[in-house]
């Protein structure tokens, strides 16, 4: 019988990402039913790994015997001291910039601008950043397993690209020479902190 496993996520093209890497080991992954009247856990891990873990723990309560896996990643500037990391999401909200109630699309935008504004004067050689990933599989709240991944960048002064989200624009590949935001989503899936992060877990859930 398929192992089957409940993402705690209403992001559908993560949930989309999740599902293509998994048929290949007759893994099944379904979102947590009812997550979208669950309230949501308060992240105030202070590391990826931290807040990945929370969530998948708090989330398992709501689907006794079933696996639940739960993600958090986000941007590290090296030139900024790691930062905006844990806060990657609310960079511009914890300013006071934008307002959390402003969609998705706006407060990248904001988020963008803060980085650029952070990153002025700083030499391309010193630009250099990761997004990063951490997956967290949880059962009844016990930790079973927990994955993560990578991948190296270098911020730009200026956006290109219309695809992805949050700092894609932003963060160039320079082994592609381009930017997350100008590759298409297979590519990305292959090469992306969330893509190697859960093709480092997949062989952990199928063992
Ligand atoms: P979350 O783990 O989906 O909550 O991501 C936290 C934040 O990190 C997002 O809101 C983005 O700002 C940033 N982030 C995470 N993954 C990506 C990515 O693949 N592209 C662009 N930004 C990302």
């Amino acid at each position: 019988m398929p192992l089957r496993l409940y993402a705690a996520t209403t992001n559908t093209g993560k949930l989309r990402d999740f599902r293509t890497a998994a048929q290949a080991y007759s893994i099944v992954i379904k979102p947590l039913p009812g997550l979208k009247t669950i309230p949501a856990p308060n992240e105030d891990g202070d590391s990826f790994a931290a807040n990945a873990a929370l969530k998948a723990i708090y989330y398992s309560r709501f689907a006794p015997g079933t696996l639940v896996l739960a993600d958090d990643s986000g941007l590290e500037v090296d030139a900024l001291n790691g930062a905006p990391g844990v806060h990657s999401a609310r960079f511009a909200i914890d300013e006071g910039l934008v307002a959390s109630s402003a969609s998705s699309h706006e407060i990248d935008l904001v988020n963008n601008e803060l980085l650029l504004k952070r990153m002025a004067g700083i030499a391309s050689t010193r630009r250099t950043a990761r997004y990063r990933c951490v997956l967290v599989a949880v059962r009844d709240g016990v930790v079973c397993h927990q994955a993560e991944g990578a991948v190296e960048g270098l911020i730009l002064e200026a956006a290109r690209g219309t695809g992805g989200f949050g700092y894609d624009p932003l963060f160039y590949l320079p082994k592609l020479k381009k930017t997350m935001a100008e590759i298409n989503l297979e590519t990305k899936l292959t090469l992306s902190h969330r893509g190697r992060a859960f093709a480092a877990l997949l062989p952990l859930l199928a063992a």
